[in-house]
C-alpha cells in the first residue's frame, strides 16, 4: 500500500530529484563538478535575491545552525535570542556552546515573534552584538515575519542578525540581502525538496568583514576556509563533499525555479490556506489562531475534543506519516507539512483521509471539501 511522509522533513521529493540523486558519481575536483556546483550557486542566488555565494557543508540544519554560532560568537560576547517554540530555543542552545551570554525574549508556543519587542530588548542591550531568530518556527508552525522585526530596528543599532532559515527557504520567502539579515542557514531536507544530508550557509557582505578579525572555533566549520574554495571560475569545497546530493538539490532547485519562485510560494500558501479551511471545516483548530502568521510549509493542529495521538496513530495505520507535537504541546498537536509539490488531489486525499479516521461522535456531516476547494479556486491570496 502506497504510503504519504507528511512530516516537516524530510519530505517526499518529486520523482525527478529521485532520479537525480542515483546519477554515477563524479569526482569532486572535476570541471564538472564545479559546473554542478556554479549552477546551484545560480539557482540558490535566484532564489534568494542574493548576489554572493552560499556555502554548502554535509550536515543537517543543526549543523549549518552550529557553522553560524562558531564562526561568530566567542566566550566575549553577548547575544540576544528571542524565540517562539523548540527552534528558536535550540538555536540559542547552539550559540550558548560557544560560551557566550544570551538575553532570551520569549513568546507563547503557538504566537509569533513581536518585532516591538525585540527592538526594545535590542535597544537595552546594546551590548548584544547578535540577534538570534527563527523565521520559521517548525513546532509550532508559526511563519515569523524576519523582515518587519528588521525593520523595526534602527538601522545604526542593529547588531548581526542571524536567522535559522531551516524550514523556510524553498517554500516561502526569504531574502536575506533585501531584509538585512547577515547570515542565514538552511537544510537540504524541508523546503528543498532534497535528502538530508546539506547545510547551506550565506552571510552578509557585512559579516564578512566582521568575521576577517575572527577565530573561528571549528577547522571543519571555518566559513573564511570555505569562502576561499568558492572562486567566481571555479566552484569547490575545501573538503570532500557529498556530490550526489548535489545532483538531487540542482534538480530541486530547477523544479521550484521553473515557474518562477513567486508562483511556486503562491501555490504553497494557497495550499496551506485551502488546508487550514478544511481543518476548521472538520472541527479541528490551528494551534496559530493569527492567520498572518501560520506557516505555509507545516500546519499545526489542535483538537478540543479529542485525542491528537489516536487521530495520528490512526493516520500512520492509514498511511499518512505526521509529527506529534515537541515540547509542552508533546501529545496535542498533529504536525503535517505541505513543502513539495502536492496540490488539490493530495489536499482532498489527506483530508478525506483525516475525516476518516476522526473518531465517530467528531465527525461533521456537511460538505467539508467545499470550503478548502473554494479558496483553492480563487485566484488571490
Ligand atoms: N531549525 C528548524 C527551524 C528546524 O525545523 C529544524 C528541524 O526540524 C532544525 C533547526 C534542525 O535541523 P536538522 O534536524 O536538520 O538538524
Amino acid at each position: 500500500m502506497k504510503r504519504y511522509l507528511l512530516t516537516p522533513g524530510p519530505v517526499e521529493m518529486p520523482d525527478e530529484v529521485y532520479r537525480a540523486s542515483s546519477k554515477k558519481i563524479i569526482g569532486h575536483r572535476t570541471e564538472e563538478f564545479s559546473d554542478l556546483f556554479e549552477s546551484i550557486q545560480n539557482k540558490l542566488k535566484t532564489l534568494l535575491k542574493v548576489e554572493t555565494p552560499v556555502v554548502i557543508l554535509p550536515s543537517s540544519g543543526t549543523g549549518a545552525l552550529e557553522c553560524l554560532a562558531v564562526n561568530f560568537l566567542t566566550n566575549k560576547d553577548s547575544f540576544i535570542s528571542a524565540s517562539c517554540g523548540v527552534f528558536g530555543d535550540r538555536f540559542r542552545e547552539i550559540a550558548l556552546k560557544t560560551g557566550a551570554k544570551g538575553i532570551f525574549v520569549d513568546f507563547e508556543m503557538g504566537t509569533h515573534v513581536e518585532p516591538e519587542i525585540v527592538k526594545d530588548a535590542v535597544l537595552k542591550h546594546p551590548e548584544c552584538k547578535f540577534l538570534l531568530l527563527t523565521q520559521n518556527e517548525t513546532s509550532t508552525g508559526v511563519l515569523n515575519d524576519i523582515k518587519k522585526i528588521i525593520a523595526a530596528i534602527p538601522e545604526q543599532k542593529r547588531p548581526l542578525i542571524l536567522v535559522d532559515g531551516v524550514s523556510s527557504i524553498g517554500t516561502m520567502e526569504c531574502f536575506p540581502s533585501e531584509w538585512g539579515i547577515d547570515g542565514i542557514a538552511t537544510a537540504s531536507q524541508k523546503g528543498l525538496m532534497t535528502p538530508p544530508g546539506l547545510g547551506i550557509v550565506w552571510i552578509s557582505e557585512k559579516a564578512k568583514r566582521y568575521l576577517e578579525n575572527n577565530e573561528c572555533q571549528s577547522y571543519y566549520f571555518d566559513l573564511k576556509r570555505q569562502f576561499k574554495s568558492l572562486k567566481p571560475d571555479n566552484y569547490s569545497n575545501p573538503y570532500t563533499p557529498p556530490v550526489t546530493l548535489y545532483y538531487a538539490l540542482n534538480k530541486a532547485l530547477e523544479i521550484i525555479l521553473k515557474g518562477g519562485a513567486d508562483k511556486w510560494f503562491n501555490d504553497h500558501r494557497k495550499f496551506s490556506h485551502a488546508f487550514a479551511a478544511g481543518i476548521e471545516a472538520l472541527g479541528l483548530k490551528m494551534l496559530v489562531t493569527d492567520k498572518k502568521y501560520r506557516s505555509t510549509g507545516v500546519s499545526a493542529i489542535s483538537s478540543p475534543d479529542c485525542d491528537t495521538e489516536v487521530i495520528r496513530n490512526k493516520l500512520t495505520e492509514w498511511g499518512i506519516t505526521t509529527a506529534g507535537g515537541q515540547g509542552d504541546l508533546k501529545n496535542k498537536i498533529i504536525r503535517i507539512a505541505h513543502y513539495d509539490d502536492k496540490g488539490w488531489p493530495e489536499l482532498a486525499m489527506i483530508l478525506s483521509t483525516l475525516y476518516a479516521v476522526l473518531p465517530a461522535k467528531n465527525k461533521i456531516k456537511d460538505n467539508f471539501l467545499e470550503k478548502p476547494l473554494m479558496i483553492y479556486e480563487a485566484e488571490e491570496y
